[in-house]
């Protein structure tokens, strides 16, 4: 079977024929994509190309005008038919997002910022989701960091907390938007790390970055999006080694040598 079969068996999301406007700016004009289980999927492509706004609409965070979300689990979204609030709340719950800039609240410590949404949208007590948040942190090598404000973290220290703010709601799926752009470059590898540790363990993930080293090593599908749909996909060795495709052999090439 084909790592892009829509109706994979072990898909544990489908999207179909997403489509999303902002006022005239058509921004996804038919994204189809499937999210195996236990599997990484590598969203790469220009800034403006819309990958943000396909996690967006997976996590629900967006309403796109038309497209089907569905999951294993019999949830089935069609947008194009004005969907129930409560379906799309519950594809939101079935998945997490780790954002570019970590947008942990500022006035919460660590701890807070991790037990947040547990206690409060899951309605876990306050006891289990801390015991839960310290083996998360430990796991992260932040133990010692849970009663500081997110401005005592560095940058990789804030998005590994981004990271296991995600975990703590036990997502179905966790989605990554551009985890690492934000990070001094020595910092980059410490997320990486946590990120390729979370794909060993069997997390199924869909990562949008520019990291076309680690995206090679952990991705099992590879998106390239441009203008709002999906040029091209594959395996990473196919994608990054021999693109088909004018518009990706183009963009690998900018990231690669930006001075040619
Ligand atoms: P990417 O993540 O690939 O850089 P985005 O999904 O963020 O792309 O954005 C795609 C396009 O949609 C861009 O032209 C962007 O300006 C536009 N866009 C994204 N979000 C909004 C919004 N909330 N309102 C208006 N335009 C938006
Ligand atoms: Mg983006």
């Amino acid at each position: 079977m084909s790592p892009t079969d829509r109706t994979a068996p072990d898909a544990l999301l489908t999207v179909t024929g997403l489509h999303k406007s902002f006022g005239d700016n058509e921004v996804l004009k038919g994204i189809d994509l499937a999210v195996r289980r236990g599997k990484v999927l590598v969203l790469i492509g220009p800034s403006g190309s819309g990958k943000t706004t396909v996690l967006r609409s997976i996590n629900g965070l967006e309403i796109p005008d038309a497209g089907i979300v569905t999951s294993t689990d019999g949830i089935r979204v069609d947008y194009s038919a004005k969907p129930p609030k409560k379906d799309i709340l519950t594809l939101r719950d079935r998945t997490a997002m780790v954002f570019q800039h970590y947008n942990l609240f500022p006035h919460m410590t660590v701890l807070e910022n991790i037990i947040e949404g547990p206690v409060q949208v899951q309605g876990v007590s306050k006891t289990v989701a801390t015991e839960e948040a310290v083996a998360l942190l430990e796991r992260v090598g932040l133990a010692e960091k849970r009663d500081v404000y997110p401005f005592q973290l560095s940058g990789g220290q804030a998005q590994r907390v981004g990271i296991v703010r995600a975990l703590a709601l036990k997502p179905q799926l966790l989605l990554f938007d551009e985890p690492t752009s934000a990070l001094d470059p020595e910092l980059v590898g410490d997320v990486l790390a946590v990120m390729k540790e979370l794909a060993d363990e069997g997390w199924t993930m869909v990562v949008v970055t520019h990291e076309l080293a680690f995206a090679r090593q952990v991705a099992d599908e590879v998106l390239f999006m441009d203008g709002g749909v999906i040029v091209e996909r594959g395996a990473p060795k196919d994608i990054f080694t021999a693109p088909k495709q004018e518009r990706t052999k183009q963009f690998l090439h900018r990231i690669l040598s930006p001075l040619d």
